[in-house]
């Protein structure tokens, strides 16, 4: 073994152990161990050497690293955001700390609908150059993949301008982007009191995007005063049909019935969960779904946050976290963040927490296979913190501890500061 040359070496290290094969339901998530002063080696792009640093002595590398004790992790995976889009929404601010509802708000045209006007009007380069920017921030923050959702167009050509900036961006920097087409995310104003319409041209749009292998999952927002479980279903229906995985905003604001929907139809995620009933949640975890949830967003809008605890402990269910990055409901790009917020609003344990942003937001988005684990054969997508264990990480909030991070085996920040061509 020791006359293969690795790329790079990165030795005395805590590496955090967890397992990849399922994803790590209920007590389970918990069980992520720290290999003491271990070794990690990379040979083109994927992870070749998980050992001892006395084991990782005798190899021979081009690169190598010293740790000095601290702690390195899987590349951290956010399975909802709301990547592209144009503007920002904090002239609304003053209105919401006054206590003004969300719907008057949108009713003066701010809200959902201000985003959309504004990415409608954006060009090409310009929805490119925001989200340059916001990956790069993710990327300092130790996110290596990210899920991507349309929906800030609400009409074909901007739908698909979205889906194309996302795929054009992946040319374009490291982090890994999973596309996700969300066209029915809101009622453009144009279709007010023709919603089905629209959302038929939104099924009309399916076969075309997936012949353009533009997107992997189809999501809608089931959410009263949005689209109702039977549009939900219709539009999910038509997307598992033309190929894609399926997920879902379910039951963010009322118990509408999402998760139960989510499960009948086998959904990879159901993502938000907030007022999901006690029966939605069981069947969509006996069912298989991943609940994906978004403490920042509960937060934000100050509202009740989800029952991690309940499918944790009670259901044995697994968890995945996300930022679920958008300029409304919750405009940070921090999965470090979130990790605090799940501690202090969700109670989850740091372990629980570390797993439900590497190996089990891998599984929300089908890509456990390759990446949210630190394993031999997997790609090589790590982040060294300036921390030695993951409860310092949620403890210490608010700020970035991130000092390294590799994507696919080039060290792309290095000390804390991004590395354009490696
Ligand atoms: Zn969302």
């Amino acid at each position: 073994m020791t006359e293969r040359v690795f790329d790079s070496l990165i030795v005395h290290a805590q590496v955090a152990t967890i397992a990849g094969s399922a994803p790590h339901c209920g007590s389970s998530m918990r069980e992520i161990g720290l290999l003491n002063d271990a070794a990690v080696g990379i040979i083109d792009g994927n992870i070749a050497f998980v050992g001892s640093s006395q084991d990782a002595a005798a190899l021979e590398a081009k690169e190598c690293l010293d740790a000095r004790g601290r702690l390195l992790t899987p590349g951290l995976v956010d399975p909802h955001t709301h990547l592209v889009h144009s503007g920002s929404r904090e002239s609304e601010l003053a209105q919401k700390l006054a206590g003004i509802p969300y719907l008057e708000i949108l009713q003066q045209g701010g809200g959902i609908l201000s985003t959309v006007h504004a990415t409608r009007r954006a060009s090409r380069e310009e929805l490119i150059e925001q989200a340059l920017r916001s990956l790069r921030t993710m990327l300092l923050w130790g996110t290596t993949t990210v899920e991507a959702k349309s929906g800030y167009g609400l009409d074909v050509p901007t739908e698909l301008l979205q889906l194309r900036v996302a795929q054009e961006l992946r040319k374009l920097q490291p982090v890994e982007i999973i596309s996700t087409f969300l066209g029915p995310h809101a009622i453009p104003p144009e279709y007010q009191d023709r919603p089905d319409a629209f959302l038929e041209q939104m099924i009309q749009l399916l076969p075309a995007i997936q012949a353009e292998q533009l997107a992997d999952f189809a999501d809608i927002f089931c959410e009263h005063g949005v689209f109702s479980v039977v549009q939900s279903e219709r539009f999910l229906e038509a997307a598992q049909k033309a190929g894609f995985g399926l997920k879902i905003h379910a039951d963010e604001v009322e118990p509408l019935g999402g998760a139960e929907l989510a499960a009948k139809l086998g959904a990879v995620s159901a993502d938000h969960l907030l007022a999901a009933s006690e029966n939605g949640l069981r069947s969509l975890v006996s069912a298989g779904v991943m609940p994906v949830l978004l403490p920042g967003t509960s937060w934000n809008l100050r509202a009740k946050p989800a029952r991690a605890r309940f499918l944790i402990d009670t259901l044995q269910a697994p968890v995945a976290l996300a930022t679920d990055y958008n300029p409304g409901s919750c405009p940070t790009e921090s999965l470090q963040f979130i990790m605090a917020l799940a501690a202090n609003e969700l109670r989850m344990t740091p372990e629980e927490i570390l797993t439900a942003v590497t190996i089990n937001s891998a599984h929300a988005i089908r890509q456990a296979h390759r990446v949210g684990s630190i394993e031999v054969g997997k790609q090589a997508d790590l982040c060294l913190f300036n921390a030695d264990n993951p409860a310092y990480l949620v403890y210490h909030f608010g700020i970035n501890h991130i000092a390294d991070v590799w994507k696919k085996g080039q060290h792309v920040v290095v000390n804390g500061l991004y590395i354009d061509n490696p």
